[in-house]
């Protein structure tokens, strides 16, 4: 089958045929219908992150069950499924209190670039692939474990399905289940990226306002109000905290979204909100960044910093419900999803992605 490849940081991806091993015992081989061009993967692929190499990376997906090995009880052949890149176990500490984007199992996956034995599946003339984070779907098809599998209906597309993986599940989960946005509450969200615009929807959906998006890109900030923003800052020629106050009178934000990955961004969240406040950090930093608050506002303002990983997401309950949010109209997937390429153009893809030239955009491995 053929997949894109990431042999050495800062080197293009690339497409070639590979090996793809049967699914072993507990392991699903899905045929890929959509992958997304995230962010996340650029990290690895320009090594501001690291992951083990050469790898097949691509951890946003939906597709169809092809195949299912031993003792698989989730899902059947023929079934729809999106991709997680935090698989569930189940059975550790985390999951069990409702956290399994906190879940070790795929922690130590990420760690390995192996499934669970310690083995790939992918190879080519016999030599080992890496999996990334047990998804790998920048691929015609890919082996994961069933509890990277969530099940859905079969009637939503599944290149919108595909975003719902990671980053609609990432933003609308930030406001919606991390921040736990209330009705009426003002929003700050600052980076009007693909994570970005997806913090917007889940705070319109939960029904804040204002809602002020803040970027240094006008393209991006016109297309904030699509999804609900009610007011925009262009970071560029305006102080985002001053111009926060502003909009919400005086004080600043209930809660503001860091959408970058960057500590800098990130205090600006700090700043931004209002005593009693909370400022969610939805964006990959580097691992060497910081966030120097002040200390003495965290207090005497009963100030709340809290990251967001995945949403906060509790997959099997969240995903569904997501998908039925889109087919009821309640949040407006289509506008999101700019552009679908073939996976030979994903080098191209990711150039489009940098350019700032598309909210979202699929690659289509079997298009
Ligand atoms: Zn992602
Ligand atoms: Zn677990």
């Amino acid at each position: 089958m053929k997949a894109a490849v990431l042999y050495e940081p800062n080197t293009p991806l690339r497409v070639e045929e590979l090996d793809l091993a049967p699914p072993q015992r507990g392991e699903v081989l899905v045929k890929i219908a959509a992958a997304g061009v995230c962010h996340s993967d650029y990290h690895i692929m320009v090594g501001d992150l690291a992951a083990p190499l050469p790898s097949v990376l691509g951890h946003e997906g939906a597709g169809v069950v092809e195949a299912i090995g031993e003792g698989v009880t989730v899902v059947q052949p023929g079934d729809h499924v999106i991709l997680l890149f935090r698989a569930n176990c189940g059975r550790c500490a985390f999951c069990s209190k409702g956290r399994p984007a906190l879940c070790g199992t795929t922690r130590a996956l990420r760690a390995s670039g192996t499934m669970l034995d310690g083995t790939s599946r992918l190879s080519r003339n016999g030599e080992p692939i890496k999996h990334f984070t047990g998804v790998s779907c920048f691929a015609e098809k890919a082996v994961l474990l069933e509890t990277s599998l969530v099940p859905i209906r079969k009637d939503v597309p599944l290149d919108i399905a595909a975003l719902v993986g990671c980053s609609v599940m990432t933003g609308v989960g930030a406001a919606v289940n991390t921040a736990g946005v209330e009705p009426g509450s003002s929003v700050l969200v600052i980076g009007a990226g693909g994570v970005g615009l997806n913090v917007v929807m889940g705070a319109h959906l939960a029904g804040a306002s204002p809602i002020v998006v803040a970027d240094l890109n006008a393209a991006k900030l016109e297309m904030a109000h699509a999804f609900g923003a009610t007011d925009v800052i262009d970071a560029g020629e305006r102080d985002v905290v001053q111009a926060t106050r502003e909009i919400c009178g005086g004080e600043g934000a209930d809660y503001a979204f860091e959408a970058i990955g960057l500590g800098k961004t990130a205090l600006q969240a700090f700043n931004a909100v209002r005593r009693g406040g909370t400022a969610v950090m939805v964006g990959v930093a580097r691992p060497d960044d910081t966030i120097n608050v002040s200390a003495f506002d965290l207090l005497f303002q009963e100030k709340t910093l809290k990251g967001s990983f995945y949403g906060s997401t509790r997959p099997y309950h969240d995903m569904p419900r997501l998908l039925d949010l889109y087919k009821a109209g309640r949040l407006p997937l289509d506008k999101l999803l700019s552009r679908r390429y073939a996976l030979d153009d994903i080098n191209e893809a990711y150039r489009a992605l940098i350019a700032g030239e598309v909210a979202r955009s699929v690659v289509v491995p079997n298009g």
